[in-house]
């Protein structure tokens, strides 16, 4: 109303131009230019700006600390600004342009500006500022302008993920929530999550103890970096590939060894011991008072007591398809032995059984730390059968053995004898052996367990009586005990 009544004036005192340059595009009283943080990057959001009637908005210009960063169209009143220095506080401006070339920056009324300050921790979204559209085609909270689509990961405004999958890796973590952090605000980026490479993630909470002086001296479950490297290194060197053209999986790994990892813990119990077993009491008690709530469906929970079920001698314990397990040695806890049955638990989360896709186990050609024959010792190497200290799944390269009519000269592969029915001839004849000792002859196969893991199990919610199956394992065995 004020702006037409001043034209009207301006008309009659024949001075048009002169006052046509003074009405700048001007914002709303009380307009203010909304944020909503994304991690490194921020969206913005602002009112239409008011421009005289005979003229219209041509674009809005989006500055930082002063300087130009992004000019967008009239019909656009927000973006998500890129390459915002980690950790520090900027300035975000946003002013317009009309059809008469009159920019509204240099006048108060038509500038709204904002703050925002990335995170100091992980890798920031570049230097290149810029606004980018706020499309999300995949619904992951990434704009697909950062979606680059091929290539490795280089930080949030250059992801290198597919603006079509919201889980490009498929590791079961969304692409936004591995770079930007979860909305729950889980830092995953502090802690190595990639969009384009498969990550693992556990929390391992611990108890200390002295249950056994007779057996074992006072001791902690408490992973150590030793342990952990051993985990590591058996999924890093996976042969699953990537997006970004590696393979392996990265494992996440919060045993409270400090930075981003301050979840794991020492649970306080007074004898190392937990009544019941994963899902039961005792674990969820603790499970709900040590793993933080924002961690469900993205994390990995072991359990590492003396022992279970408090008398039980069993090494684990671990839901098929789930998040939850158990890691219980009692005095056998070296490296090796907690290692080997982490990665095996962990197995049983990713949906891998003790035959690989069945049950069946102690198949000698089933070469996975998940067949009780290779759990402790680590997979075959060199056809011997006896495994050779490797932590590994199967790849699902060995042939078949028909215990019917097993071949001595063909053994489990690459043509070293193995002599199956123990006679200590290599019988030239086939022979009919028992070999997994199950009471039955049958055709025992292998299992390509890195080609069928479901790292997307771990959304899977934890045990209950409708819940993921639960699988109990054997004692520690003699040939680990010492
Ligand atoms: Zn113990
Ligand atoms: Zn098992």
């Amino acid at each position: 109303m004020t702006r037409t009544k001043l034209l009207g004036t301006t008309l009659a005192m024949g001075v048009v131009a002169v006052l046509l340059a003074a009405c700048k595009p001007t914002f709303p009283a009380g307009s203010t230019l909304a944020t909503s943080g994304l991690g490194p990057l921020v969206t913005i959001t602002w009112p239409t700006i008011d421009v005289d009637t005979d003229k219209v908005v041509t674009e809005y210009r989006i500055d930082v600390d002063g300087s130009e960063i992004a000019r967008v169209s009239a019909a656009t009143r927000s973006c998500v600004v890129v390459g915002l220095p980690k950790g520090t506080t900027s300035t975000i401006s946003v002013t317009a342009y009309d059809s008469a070339a009159q920019w509204s920056g240099d006048q108060a009324t038509g500038i709204i500006s904002a703050t925002y300050a990335p995170p100091s921790t992980g890798s920031g979204s570049g230097t290149a500022k810029s606004c980018v559209p706020t499309t999300d085609t995949d619904g992951d909270r990434l704009p697909n302008a950062v979606e680059t689509n091929g290539g490795t990961y280089q930080h949030a405004g250059a992801t290198a993920s597919n603006p079509n999958l919201a889980d490009t890796d498929g590791d079961g973590i969304k692409d936004g929530d591995e770079v930007l952090g979860t909305t729950a605000g889980l830092d995953l980026p502090a802690m190595g999550a990639n969009p384009v490479k498969k990550n693992l993630a556990m929390e391992f909470d611990w108890f200390d103890d002295n249950a056994e002086p007779g057996t074992c001296s006072a001791h902690s479950h408490r992973p150590t970096a030793g342990m952990i490297a051993k985990v590591a290194t058996a999924y890093s060197t996976a042969p699953v590939s990537n997006p970004d053209g590696t393979t392996g999986i990265s494992l996440i790994a919060d045993y409270g060894q400090g930075g981003a990892f301050t979840g794991g813990n020492l649970i306080a119990d007074a004898d190392g011991v937990i009544a019941g077993g994963v899902g039961g009491t005792d674990f969820t008690a603790y499970k709900s008072a040590n793993f933080a709530s924002n961690r469900a469906g993205i994390f990995h929970y072991v359990l590492m007591p003396h022992r279970y079920n408090t008398t039980s001698t069993s090494s684990g314990q671990a839901e098929i398809n789930g998040n939850d397990m158990i890691v219980s040695l009692y005095c056998y806890g070296s490296d090796q032995n907690v290692a080997n049955t982490v990665v095996h638990e962990n197995g049983h989360n990713l949906g891998l059984r003790h035959g690989g896709n069945v049950d069946t186990n102690y198949k000698p050609n089933y070469n996975s730390v998940m067949n009780y024959q290779y759990q402790f010792p680590g997979i075959d190497t060199n056809c011997t059968v006896p495994g050779d200290g490797l932590l590994s799944y199967s790849v699902g390269a060995r042939a078949s053995l028909n215990e019917n009519a097993l071949i001595e000269t063909d053994g489990i592969c690459s043509g070293v004898d193995v002599d199956w029915n123990a006679n200590s001839v290599i019988d030239a004849a086939a022979v009919s052996v028992d070999i997994n000792q199950d009471g039955g002859k049958s055709v025992l196969s292998d299992y390509n367990d890195w080609a069928n893991i479901n790292l997307a199990a771990v959304t899977n919610a934890g045990a209950s009586p409708f819940g993921p199956e639960v699988v109990t394992e054997q004692p520690v065995p003699v040939s680990a005990q010492g």
